[in-house]
């Protein structure tokens, strides 16, 4: 069905009080919406890549949404314990973000907190201990913000030489850019000194962005901080990395539950798939490892059927309209085909190992 008339219906349907009949509905009852979020902006992050990041208002106009259409805001783990049970109260909602970034802190949680909703972060951990900003999103942020220059950099692009950052000359150095610190074995700290080149190259003033710090994740000491004021911190790898081998797959999962341990007073059970890649493969990984739950990007409403590692969740960006949000409110739109949204997190995904 084409978005537009998706739209026009799901706005028929609220005008003739059909929506509002849904959130009455048995169906809607035994269901749980778990809705998902990236980023909020601090700056104008929202125009680099709208998929991932929204103005701050937006997020406030959703959370008016869910409050007027008198859903109730659960904690996630009481969430997944009530769907299985049978026993959700009336238009379930439970609010997730992923990553656990510096916006998140400064942006989000006081818009949440003020609504007096309880929020989970899939907090991935390796850039919080590094607190330096995200190298692949950054890169591309850079390269966004330098759009329509030349970029002579023959150290990293080679025979490419100049190149004009258009839209496709941005891909092209991008994909160079995510290539080069792994055929150079580069740390971390590396990568960070690449960045500050590319910026000067640019003309960027890098100094004015790390200050804001955009595209960096909250510190460990941070998202202490929001956990000791009710925040949930759950699992979403270390380092944002998923493996098809076993091994290094629970690493991953190990290395960010570790440092979870230092923060939230239980163990940490609740997971998130980077980037939304769920394989049929990690659900006994999981399983061993005492995960509860784990939610990917597959928008649908979430009913006691699902594997509880494969749980559903609707990704919210800005491009969505108040009409479309209502009706995953309401449950209506889950009746209607749609695409995945997997893809609303490559920027920072990472998927290795085998095929
Ligand atoms: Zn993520």
């Amino acid at each position: 069905m084409l978005r537009s008339a998706r739209l026009a219906l799901l706005r028929g349907l609220g005008a003739l009080g059909i929506d509002e009949a849904a959130l009455r509905t048995r169906w809607r009852r035994n269901r749980l919406l778990i809705l998902g979020y990236h980023g909020i902006a601090l700056d104008d992050e929202h125009h680099w890549d709208p998929e991932l990041y929204m103005p701050a208002e937006t997020l406030c106009r959703r959370l008016e949404l869910i409050r007027d259409a008198g859903c109730h805001v659960l904690a996630l783990d009481d969430a997944i314990s009530h769907l299985y049970a049978g026993d959700l109260p009336p238009r379930s909602v439970a609010l997730t973000f992923d990553d656990g970034a510096y916006d998140f802190y400064a942006r989000a949680f006081p818009i949440v907190e003020a609504f007096g909703y309880p929020v989970t972060v899939y907090f991935t951990t390796y850039y919080a201990e590094l607190a330096r900003p995200v190298y692949d999103a950054m890169a591309s942020y850079l390269l966004w913000k330098g759009r329509g220059r030349v970029l002579r950099w023959p150290e990293v692009l080679g025979q490419l030489r100049d190149v004009a950052l258009t839209e496709g000359g941005r891909d092209v150095v991008g994909e160079r850019l995510r290539r080069f610190p792994v055929e150079h074995g580069l740390s971390g700290r590396d990568k960070d000194a690449l960045l500050a080149r590319l910026a000067a190259l640019l003309d960027v003033d890098y100094d004015v962005i790390l200050k804001k710090r955009l595209l960096q994740l909250m510190t460990l000491a941070e998202a202490g901080e929001l956990a000791r004021r009710g925040v949930d911190l759950q699992l979403h790898t270390h380092r944002h990395r998923l493996s098809l081998e076993e091994a290094v797959f629970i690493r991953e999962v190990e290395d960010n539950r570790e440092r979870l341990r230092r923060l939230r007073a239980s163990e940490a059970t609740h997971f998130c798939y980077p980037g939304g890649v769920a394989r049929r493969e990690f659900l006994p990984w999981l399983r061993r490892r005492n995960v509860a739950s784990a939610t990917t990007c597959d928008p649908g409403m979430a009913s006691r059927r699902h594997d509880r590692l494969l749980l559903p969740r609707y990704v919210d960006t800005a491009g969505h309209t108040d009409a479309e949000f209502r009706g995953w409110l309401t449950g209506v739109a889950a009746f209607m085909p749609r695409r995945r949204q997997a893809e609303a997190t490559g920027q920072f995904l990472e998927v290795c190992g085998r095929a």
